[in-house]
């Protein structure tokens, strides 16, 4: 569903991005690792057209993304779910509220009762139906984070898109959220690419795993074909630091 190929993106005399060539395998979890500004972040961005590569190309759910024009790119944008690094839930917004919000402006003709029936079904499938009318304030960080999720999901995507779901989160909300992953796999059929330094992440996650070093994927597996045996320096203190 994703084909990357001979990627390229500076910024300035800074390269980012140098030759990355990946697949995304329909109703698979990818994982992406990579030291922190090794451009993963970035990766994603020109995935749902925030950023334009300098050269090479990238094919989402079957268009080449640099050429779409604004109309298009919106079209494609809404099979994609794209959850933030922080979970950006509207603060002054409820939990209903803010789930709503991206139905009301994307999708016409559902009938209140309609609406309210999709919000319960998501709410109970991260398990938190009672927080429905909660404000974000009310909370958890862990429950922001499952909340945020249920919310992409409102839009039935193809592919999410998760940056960094499990950072800040004690072992036991990560391990939790993790579980929540998985499950949208199996209950939705989406393919997903989740961004973590967290190989225990990586590791429950990841159907497969793809290492970007030095503006390249250098390693791309199962968790048990790169780890534990690397004998890259670069993957093996990955590893290391973890375990
Ligand atoms: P982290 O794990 O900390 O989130 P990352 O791998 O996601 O890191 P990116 O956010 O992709 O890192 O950034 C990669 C590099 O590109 C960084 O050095 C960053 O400063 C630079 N960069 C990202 N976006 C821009 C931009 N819009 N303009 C200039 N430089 C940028
Ligand atoms: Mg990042």
């Amino acid at each position: 569903v994703v084909e990357i190929r001979g990627l390229e993106k500076s910024f300035g005399d800074l390269d980012v991005l140098k030759d990355v060539n990946l697949e995304l395998y329909k109703g698979e979890n990818l994982v992406v690792l990579g030291k922190s500004g090794s451009g993963k972040s970035v990766l994603i961005k020109i995935m749902v057209g925030l950023l334009k590569q300098d050269s090479g190309s990238m094919n989402v759910l079957g268009r080449e993304i640099s050429t779409l024009k604004t109309k298009e790119l919106n079209e494609l944008r809404l099979r994609i779910g794209f959850s933030f690094q922080n979970s950006a839930l509207y603060d002054s917004m409820t939990v209903r509220e803010n789930m709503e919000f991206p139905l009301v402006r994307n999708v016409k003709n559902l009938s209140k009762k309609e609406i309210t029936m999709k919000i319960e079904g998501l709410l109970d499938s991260v398990g938190l139906p009672q927080s429905i009318n909660q404000m974000p304030s009310e909370l958890s960080g862990g429950q922001k984070k499952r909340i945020g999720v249920a919310r992409t999901l409102i839009l039935e995507p193809e592919i999410m898109l998760y940056d960094e779901p499990t950072a800040g989160l004690d072992p036991i909300t990560c391990g939790e959220l993790n579980a929540l992953i998985n499950q949208v796999k199996d209950e939705y059929n989406t393919s997903s690419i989740v961004i973590t330094h967290d190989l225990t992440c990586a590791k429950d996650t990841g159907d497969r795993v793809a290492v970007l070093l030095d503006g390249e994927f250098n390693a791309v597996g199962t968790f048990e074909e790169i780890f534990p045996n690397a004998e890259d320096p670069r993957i093996k203190s990955f590893y290391d630091y973890n375990f």
